[in-house]
């Protein structure tokens, strides 16, 4: 039977999903081995149960963010913190220094070109939470994958480990940034 697989998209530039895709002809052979029951490459809406392992890009930054991580967390084996924006809040946790009420001012006040919008006055866009998270602050994570992005390299490697029923183990030689 394959190994069930979701990737997720939280508080982050989708640049970890790019590498992903950096992973070329491998995405053929690794198409034999898992199902991609959930990810922003596939038109699925709803989070499936029964995830073997899931790769989770970004920090949690907001409402929605949060109530998906555990609903990540009851459906999913393995969580995969994928990439330095869920594993340390990274470029997306940068915001943190100032107040949501100040940043919000600045980019969509002070920085429009004309009449402004602002998100926080729409209920349809989701409530940012006071400060952005690393992944595992609000669910208990299994594993992590460092690199902003991480390379296809180290994700080919974190891959084979898990659908080998390991938890991948990085050395120090993966600990690089830039
Ligand atoms: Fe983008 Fe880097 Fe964050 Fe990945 S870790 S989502 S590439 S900023």
């Amino acid at each position: 039977m394959k190994t069930r697989v979701a990737t997720v998209w939280l508080g982050g530039c989708s640049g970890c999903h790019m590498s992903f895709l950096d992973l070329d002809k491998r995405l053929i052979e690794l198409a034999d081995k898992i199902d991609l029951v959930y990810s922003p490459f596939a038109d699925i809406k709803t989070y499936p149960g029964n995830v073997d392992v899931v790769l989770v890009e970004g920090a949690i930054t907001n409402e929605e963010n949060e109530e998906f991580a555990h609903v990540i967390r009851k459906n999913s084996r393995i969580v995969l913190s994928f990439g330095d924006c869920a594993v340390s809040g990274n470029v997306t946790a940068l915001r943190n220094t100032h107040g949501i009420k100040e940043v919000i001012d600045h980019v969509y006040g002070d920085l429009a070109d004309g009449r402004p919008v602002r998100p926080d006055e729409y209920s349809t866009v989701a409530k940012l939470l006071p400060t952005a998270r690393p992944l595992h602050e609000i669910i208990k994570v299994d594993a992590f994958l460092h690199g902003c992005p991480p390379t296809a390299d180290e994700i080919w490697f974190a891959m084979n480990e898990l659908l080998a029923g390991r938890i991948p183990q990085f050395s120090t030689v993966f600990l690089r940034y830039g």
